[in-house]
């Protein structure tokens, strides 16, 4: 018996999984993510099909980059090309039923707030670090979907003060048009920008993670984490969650967790208990295992 259906949908890959009564994953299909917006609509369409095929009416969740804008239904996504787009309906209407839309960084913190690491009573923050950041907040397992979709843009929140005075950073104007929001320093082309201001050597985030034992590297990979447990402390105070699930290319660089919490003893303003931070332990699937299970839970 196959549960529900989940797409993941990204930059380069559309991902469709079916999971069976245990949530477990039964099948999968994979195709590229097509360049045009009409493509990009053919694709997405025949996935939810292929999940449907031997199972009509499958609930079918599609977790994807940015979010819808409730006004007008428009999708805002700066790497797909369905931005500004009526993407949700035309999706609908092709296929001829519903799905259930979620931000692909939500979908993750579903999946690990439910089946994941951040399984527990009480309220769970996911924390996707790559090229952007984003989560979402969880409390008891369901996920803060309300409003308007925006909990857990964590990454657009104005940078603590405090860190662009001790490393005496410039405001930086972020991709959503705004000046110092945290991932123009916290994510990895942040951690790219930190290197240039602090050292003035052009470095990928790649070598200052495999880089640390040189000084001057080992000095902005520090300072990176101050400004990521400069933001978990700003959701601390936020909703003080149990527990921080991370995710995301940065989260799999060796030493991160343990680094963070010391950076975090560094910046707290208090000596109150913080969160436990974990990482993910879903992997790839749990965008797709987050979306399936909203869409059979709506
Ligand atoms: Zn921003």
């Amino acid at each position: 018996m196959i549960r529900a259906g989940g797409i993941d949908l990204g930059g380069t890959k559309i991902e469709a999984q079916k999971f069976d009564a245990q949530w477990n994953e039964a099948d999968r299909r994979r195709t590229e993510t097509p360049n045009s917006y009409s493509a990009l609509v053919a694709a997405v369409t025949d996935q939810v099909r292929w999940l449907q095929m031997d199972n009509p009416g499958l609930p079918v969740g599609i977790a994807a980059a940015g979010l819808a804008n409730p006004g007008n239904g428009t999708w805002i996504a700066a790497n797909l090309s369905a931005n500004g787009m009526p993407f949700v309906l035309d999706v609908a209407k092709a296929t001829g039923g519903q799905q259930t839309w979620l931000n692909d960084c939500r979908a993750f913190t579903q999946a690990e707030a439910v089946f994941g690491a951040g399984q527990s009573k009480g309220t769970m923050v996911g924390l996707v670090l790559g090229t952007g950041i984003a989560g979402g907040i969880s409390i008891d397992g369901s996920l803060i979907n309300d409003g308007e979709g925006q909990s857990g843009e964590f990454g657009h929140m104005p940078i603590a003060g405090a860190i662009i005075a001790e490393h005496n950073l410039p405001i930086l104007k972020c991709g959503c048009g705004r000046l110092g929001c945290y991932e123009t320093y916290g994510s990895g082309p942040g951690m790219e920008r930190l290197a240039k201001h602090l050292t003035g050597r052009e470095l990928t985030s790649h070598e200052i993670a495999n880089g640390r034992t040189d000084t001057e590297i080992s000095r902005i990979w520090e300072v990176w984490c101050d400004v990521n447990a400069a933001l978990i402390l700003t959701i601390v105070t936020t909703v003080d969650p149990r527990t921080i699930v991370l995710g995301g290319g940065l989260s799999q660089i060796p030493g991160l967790v343990g680094d963070l919490e010391r950076a975090l003893g560094r910046v707290a303003w208090s000596d109150l208990p913080l969160p436990s931070i974990r990482l993910g332990t879903r992997g790839e699937t749990a965008a797709a295992l987050g979306a399936a299970y909203a869409a059979y839970h709506v």
